[in-house]
């Protein structure tokens, strides 16, 4: 019985220590801290496989932007981190606890700063639901998740990171990709841009897709296809009225960090 209470109080606590986009509340075993120390080191496997692009100032520049949106965000207590690395795929992933990275090539087809803020909300969107910590969860485990945050070494571990790496490469369910969207699309404006910029950016995609089957998060058979995607941010911008039709996309800015890249 005693035993029985303890274990109540202790899921009561990590229940309400966890919030979701929007203030929601969802119930998980792993703590912010734990989340934060397993993003950590899937982060610091991350480059040591890939090539963290040299220039600073665009790297600065991904950054601040990411830092605006996560900074309104319903988790900005997180150490969140954004980073740009050197590769011709179209692509974005979010370790849990806040590791953000973007390819320069997904970063060659944005056309303004609102869009780029799209994919960085997105991201954040998906970190504060806390989607990609769940996954590993699910996946690979409470005991294993629990023993990589106390940041065990081993070889087994590094394996693991390896496998977590490659689930939230593979991007989420339906359910959490509308998710992503939806909270995204409203950090977006909350931060000063137009939220036209995630359609914009969808749209992209969705263009994209019939040409490259296999891209931004490895879309696959369960994410939702992107016209529906489209038409829900559609929807939810055209709620926002006329105040948000007038923020900006900061084009001219963008255009200045996209002629850095080769
Ligand atoms: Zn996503």
């Amino acid at each position: 019985m005693k035993k029985l209470t303890i274990l109540f109080l202790f899921l009561l606590f990590l229940g309400c220590a966890t919030t979701g986009p929007g203030g929601k509340k969802s119930l998980i075993l792993i703590s912010s801290n734990e989340e934060v120390s397993i993003g950590e080191q899937m982060a610091a496997q991350v480059e040591k496989e890939e090539k963290v692009l040299g220039d600073t100032l665009v790297q600065q520049y991904v950054n601040n932007i990411g830092h605006k949106i996560a900074g309104i965000s319903d988790r900005k207590e997180l150490p969140y981190n954004f980073k740009v690395l050197e590769s011709d795929q179209i692509n974005a992933f979010a370790c849990p606890g806040g590791y953000i990275y973007v390819y320069s090539g997904l970063l060659k087809i944005v056309e303004d700063e609102a869009e780029l803020a799209g994919v960085l909300s997105h991201e954040i969107s998906h970190v504060v639901a806390r989607h990609g910590i769940k996954r590993l969860q699910q996946v690979l485990g409470l005991q294993v998740l629990l023993s990589i945050a106390l940041g065990s070494s081993s070889e087994t571990n590094k394996q693991v990171i390896s496998t977590g790496i490659g689930l939230v490469l593979q991007g989420y369910s339906r359910d959490n990709e509308y998710e992503a969207d939806q909270y995204g699309t409203y950090y977006l404006m909350e931060a000063g841009y137009n939220p036209a910029g995630m359609r914009n950016l969808l749209n992209k995609f969705d263009q994209l897709s019939s040409k490259e089957p296999s891209f931004f998060e490895k879309l696959v058979a369960t994410h939702p296809p992107m016209k529906e995607r489209v038409a829900k941010v559609e929807t939810q911008i055209s709620g926002y009225g006329k105040p948000a039709e007038t923020l900006p996309y900061k084009k001219s800015e963008y255009d200045n960090i996209k002629s850095r890249l080769k």
